[in-house]
């Protein structure tokens, strides 16, 4: 019951929570409190009194470094701890049990030198101040001392500083790992970073430098523990960006980079960003602080790193400047023209943009112009051409241009892959994940469905490893317990991967002939309405509602059958890979399946045919044996499902990220979007199943020193400091399931700490 001058949290609009005290006894249905910062006294209705308000955490603890120490666990504690240490101390990280908690300060700190690298070298978890570098220590202590391979797992919301921790972690590594020998192999992957971010990172509202895609990077290690290789695989590169860029973004980097160095490279025919359509449409030319001119030479010196050749990087840049040039094609309706459909699609012969296209391809212009205008249909008896309309020929322009952006993008990743792996076999890896979090915008598409469903694996896989390792520990400590109820997300899970659950019914209308995005919501409601975690939405049939673990989410259908189909025409396609005369462009767009694996070959530099590791990669158009082409979900399903076989095989740390506020301000903590967050990624939930447990844990020695003044003197028996533990406990803490007493430690329920330390108060 909630007495007089108990120090309660209550709710506040903005703050979310805000400090009161009671001024009296609780007394039926109503609580007296006064606001201590405003002095304001309130009245507070109690309806349920197993609802009573949460309980503040006596003032010692405040600021710690591990939530989970805190005796008092609920949302309002784990706040006011990060915002105390965040804008009071500049602390941005935070352990909550095995997750690090960073808080982007959008500000650079001194804090990431060799010299605090060599700081953490070497040192526990515990001893130091929380911070990136002892997780990364911790993985590659872990690594030595029981020999089995760890991953590195960082999410959290965009622009929350997913990349930057994973690229400080690969710093560490680099820097503890390094290797003497002049392969300086550490030096390729860091330069791996610049050239993923020129080609797959973009400027959004959200995050000046937004990667968009996800990349799991394996770090391999030889038997003396140093770094010996890397690889790397990527998930789901958001292609539609390179057609389209909503106001204030723009495309990726690299296009801008190439415009800016267009004088250097005559024979592309650039120009000002501004005249080309693939890069204009966000209206936001130039990032603060950015240069994209310098940050091309940055890009070409990393590219040439890696070893990729001049003559490969100039093949690179070809396309790309064949991708804006196609983006200008000017694709009209001829109304006064004799042919019958007078919307139809036509180039004018003299079109500048598609003579640049196919001079830097090297492929015939009639062909290329013919394809972009009509497209073949076939019908039971025969096969037809037929003239496009504008719209649908600007369509199969734009997938045409995402498909070649998609398949450069995928060769790059098989170059840095190459170059990354030495011939040494890989004893051991550690692998880092930065893969975007869980997302709920105003409209939801397919993106976010597949973002939201890999984060329901992730957490997934979270929530067994913290259960087992709590079960762990309570095995080692002998100590009796009872299974706590923890949530698991398979029913989730199901619904979005059964026989007949949202990804089978969306790969069942994509094939049907007629199939629409209505028809595939028609079947979700007919099919799925039994799951527990599928949802109609009260309006419309044009969307569905799926209930995940972070938030009920409703996606939009709008889109979803193309999306997952990710077609291009397939006579464009033939027409640039059979006739280019760029080398890159056939390597590129080689049919797997018709081809000798020579003729696949990625980078000609290289001297291995086969790659080492397994790519993933979800750029490539994946086959499936039949030779059909493989629908985006089942790919990106069937890549999850890799992701999940390696890291299970792995010890997991976790790193979440949470962005403070949206306007990029240095130490500003809207508290309103950091519950969110934490919420979202799990903090919260962590929390939870440690208080359903005994989240403090306090060695007997430990416990005696503190608290020894809580018994007689004579009660003191330093021969046996367990029996004086237990004397102290039986003293002051009546209920006996409060507290357990396992072989080294004695565990507390949540709020037995914050007691003993009132009554210890009291005493002094
Ligand atoms: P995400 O990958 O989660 O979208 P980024 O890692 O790209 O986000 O971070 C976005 C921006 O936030 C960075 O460009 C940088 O300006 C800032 N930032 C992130 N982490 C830190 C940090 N630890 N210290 C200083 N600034 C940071
Ligand atoms: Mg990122």
């Amino acid at each position: 019951m909630v007495r007089k001058d108990a120090r309660i949290w209550v709710e506040h609009p903005i703050h979310v929570w805000e400090g009161a005290t009671v001024t009296s006894d609780y007394r039926s249905g109503v609580l007296i409190v006064k606001i201590d910062q405003t002095g304001e006294i309130r009245q507070i209705k109690i309806t349920d009194e197993t609802k009573l308000p949460p309980l503040r955490n006596p003032s010692l603890l405040i600021g710690q470094n591990d939530l989970t120490s805190l005796s008092y666990l609920h949302e309002p504690a784990v706040l006011y701890n990060l915002k105390v240490r965040f804008c009071d101390r500049n602390a941005i990280y935070t352990y909550c049990g095995i997750v690090l908690v960073a808080i982007n300060p959008y500000y650079d700190l001194p804090i990431y030198g060799d010299e605090t690298i060599m700081a953490y070298r070497g040192q526990s978890m515990g001893d130091l101040d929380p911070h990136i570098f002892a997780v990364s220590e911790e993985a590659y202590t872990k690594l030595e001392r029981e020999r089995r391979d760890q991953s590195i797992i960082v999410s959290g919301e965009s622009g929350a500083g997913k990349t930057v921790s994973a690229k400080y972690a690969m710093r560490y590594f680099a820097a503890v790992g390094g290797n003497s020998s002049e392969t300086q192999v550490e030096r390729k992957v860091l330069a791996s970073s610049p050239i993923m971010e020129a080609i797959g990172n973009a400027k959004t509202t959200r995050n000046d430098n937004s990667s968009r895609f996800g990349k799991f990077i394996e770090i391999h290690f030889d038997q003396q523990y140093r770094i010996s290789g890397a690889s790397m695989r990527t998930y789901l590169l958001e292609k539609s960006r390179v057609v389209y860029q909503s106001p204030d973004e723009r495309n990726y980097h690299i296009f801008y980079q190439l415009c800016a160095a267009a004088h250097y490279m005559p024979e592309l025919k650039l120009d000002h960003q501004d005249s080309f359509h693939y890069l204009n449409q966000g209206g936001c030319p130039n990032i603060d602080g950015v240069d994209d001119l310098k940050a091309f030479n940055e890009t070409k010196a990393a590219l040439s790193t890696l070893g990729v050749s001049e003559s490969e990087q100039h093949q690179m840049f070809t396309v790309l400047a064949a991708i804006l040039h196609l983006g200008n094609v000017h694709l009209a309706s001829e109304p006064d023209a004799d042919d019958q459909d007078s919307d139809g699609a036509y180039i004018d012969v003299e079109d500048e943009h598609l003579k640049t296209v196919c001079s830097l391809l090297g492929i015939s212009k009639p062909e290329l112009s013919r394809w972009l205008t009509h497209r073949r249909i076939a019908s039971a008896h025969e096969v037809i051409v037929s003239r496009m309309d504008v719209r649908k020929a600007e369509f199969a322009r734009d997938a045409l241009a995402k498909r070649l952006y998609g398949e450069l993008f995928a060769w790059l990743v098989q170059a840095v892959n190459r170059a990354l792996d030495t011939g040494h076999a890989k004893r051991h890896f550690i692998g880092v994940l930065d893969i975007y979090g869980f997302e709920t915008f105003e409209i939801n598409s397919f993106e976010q469905f597949c973002i939201n469903y890999a984060n329901e694996k992730l957490q997934q896989q979270f929530n067994s490893h913290v259960f087992k390792l709590e079960q762990d520990e309570y095995i080692k400590e002998e100590i009796s317990w009872k299974m706590i109820d923890f949530y698991d997300n398979q029913p989730c899970i199901n619904l979005i991967e059964d026989r007949l659950g949202v990804l089978a019914l969306l790969d069942e209308e994509c094939r049907v002939p007629q199939g629409s995005d209505r028809g595939f919501v028609a079947k979700l409601h007919d099919k799925c309405a039994k799951y527990p975690h599928f949802l109609k939405p009260r309006f419309g049939d044009a969307a569905f509602i799926i209930k995940h673990f972070a938030d009920n989410v409703e996606y939009q259908c709008g889109g979803f059958l193309e999306k997952n189909r990710d077609t291009v025409l397939e006579e464009q396609l033939e027409s640039i890979r059979s006739g280019s005369a760029c080398r890159l462009v056939r390597v590129m767009l080689a049919d797997p399946e018709q081809t000798s694996s020579s003729a696949t070959l990625p980078p000609p530099s290289r001297r291995r045919t086969t790659p080492s590791a397994p790519l993933a990669s979800l750029t490539q158009p994946g086959r499936r044996a039949s030779g059909q082409k493989q629908t985006v979900g089942a790919q990106f399903r069937a890549s999850l499902s890799a992701l999940m076989g390696t890291l299970s095989a792995t010890t997991p740390h976790y790193v979440r990220c949470i962005k403070p506020n949206d306007t990029k301000q240095p130490f500003q903590f809207d508290a309103a979007r950091a519950v969110h967050q934490l919420r979202a990624c799990g903090v919260l939930e962590t929390i939870r199943i440690s208080s359903a447990g005994f989240p403090s844990r306090w060695l007997y020695q430990d416990f005696f020193q503190r608290y020894r003044l809580l018994c007689r003197y004579k009660d003191i028996d330093r021969a046996n400091i367990k029996k004086t533990c237990s004397i102290i406990l039986e003293k002051h803490v009546k209920d006996p399931d409060k507290y357990q007493f396992g072989a080294t430690k004695i565990f507390f329920r949540a709020g037995q700490v914050a007691y003993l330390e009132k009554v210890r108060a009291d005493l002094q």
